[in-house]
């Protein structure tokens, strides 16, 4: 079949060779350890639910507005104003069919053929592939280790050139879970100003910040920091609805409004009654949010602890998300592995546990471990990992 050159630019995702063979693994009915996934264990709040189910006996199951129902584009404003002291009115919001999307139509919206974006690395897997989709060109910047895996402004200075449209923050970090401190983005604000840079600023895990660290967001340091910030955030990982495809994107007017008009020719409006659900989640109790965080910090504790006392893992402890990018680098070369995915193919293959390999995050020393599994699961994988990895 000849293809768009669209889609075969895509790069494979590099998650599903190891997802596959461990479903296959299942299938068969052998004791898995799945450390891969990147969705909370936690299932959707109850109220959260009931809000979905009423909403759709009053009948509204019906399309709505394509940027989404007034009363969630309200809840959204109101949780800027209130939190952040920013003020975005309705029209500088869109709601979408999860963050996923919302980062998609933006670079849709956004780039011109040859247009730039400064992806840095450790990165989440889709922003080089969207940026691709929409012709556009990833330009990588490496967040080194020592620096707990986080770009400084020096490096996004040196990236950008005439065709630079915009930079892309993800603090707290997928796969890292660093978080950049408010002087670190001061740095990297004043550079995209300076060269008119955009900021995409993904949020997704902005409630899930540990250790007393506050969340920073680019968009409040000044006027022209907010009016040149889009951020990106969604439902999915605070308030476990990874299923029910909830985000949202806001920023400047015109461009929600391309936003929009990609949607409307697209998807249309994202889920009616989700929208519902995801109102509730914003207006509603915020316990089971806070219930999860007490257990993410206590198995990323428990988790930090275990892969250090691995020979050849070393392990930062990270402040945010649910994900902990071990250096693996040393076990590699003890063990005689040139590359991490096969080291990763073969952990799942002898010892039965599975964990992504970090090349897909563009790094070739880590692997990623998501600690969105029960404790008993996160011991028992990292116990059958130094088993691995120490050949005991
Ligand atoms: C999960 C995730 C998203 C968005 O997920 P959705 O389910 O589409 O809302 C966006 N960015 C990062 C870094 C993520 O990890």
């Amino acid at each position: 079949m000849n293809l768009a050159k669209r889609v075969t630019v895509l790069a494979p995702s590099p998650t599903l060779v190891i997802t596959a063979k461990a479903n296959e693994l299942k299938r068969q009915g052998v004791d898995v350890v799945g450390l891969g996934a990147g969705e909370p264990d936690f299932n959707t709040p109850e109220h959260i639910i009931q809000a979905a189910e009423k909403a759709m006996r009053e009948g509204k199951t019906k399309y709505t507005a394509t940027a989404g129902i007034p009363e969630l584009l309200k809840a959204i404003s109101d949780k800027f104003q209130n939190e952040y002291n920013l003020t975005y009115t309705n029209k500088q919001i869109i709601v979408t069919n999860g963050g996923k999307h919302a980062l998609f139509n933006l670079f849709m919206a956004l780039l011109s053929p040859g247009d730039e974006v400064i992806v840095p690395i450790p990165y989440w897997v889709s922003y080089p592939e969207m940026v691709k989709v929409a012709e556009g060109v990833p330009v990588f910047i490496e967040g080194k280790e020592d620096n707990k895996f986080k770009i400084t402004a020096e490096q996004v200075k040196a990236a950008i050139t005439p065709r630079t449209r915009a930079l892309v923050i993800n603090s707290p970090s997928n796969p890292t879970g660093s978080i950049y401190s408010r002087q670190e983005l001061e740095a990297i604000v004043e550079v995209c100003l300076s060269h008119n840079v955009l900021m995409v600023s993904d949020e997704i895990y902005e409630k899930l910040i540990y250790d007393g660290h506050e969340h920073v967001s680019v968009a409040t340091f000044s006027k022209e920091a907010y009016e040149n910030t889009v951020i990106i955030n969604g439902m999915s990982k605070p308030y476990s609805m990874t299923g029910w495809r909830m985000g949202y994107a806001c920023g400047n007017q015109e461009l929600i409004q391309a936003m929009v008009d990609l949607s409307s020719h697209s998807t249309s409006n994202p889920t009616s009654f989700s929208q519902y659900g995801a109102l509730a989640a914003l207006t509603g109790p915020q316990e089971p949010l806070e219930a999860m965080k007490t257990e993410f910090v206590k198995r990323r504790d428990r988790v930090v602890e275990l892969l250090n006392e691995i020979d050849g893992i070393s392990c930062l402890k990270p402040e945010g998300a649910f994900y902990v990018f071990p250096n693996v680098s040393k076990a590699m070369e003890k063990q005689g592995y040139d590359t991490v995915d096969k080291w990763a193919e073969d952990l799942l293959e002898q010892e039965k546990v599975a964990v992504i390999p970090g090349s897909g995050f563009g790094a070739a020393n880590n692997m990623r471990i998501s600690y969105a599994a029960s404790m008993e699961q996160l011991e028992k994988g990292i116990a059958r990992i130094k088993k691995f990895v120490e050949g005991k």
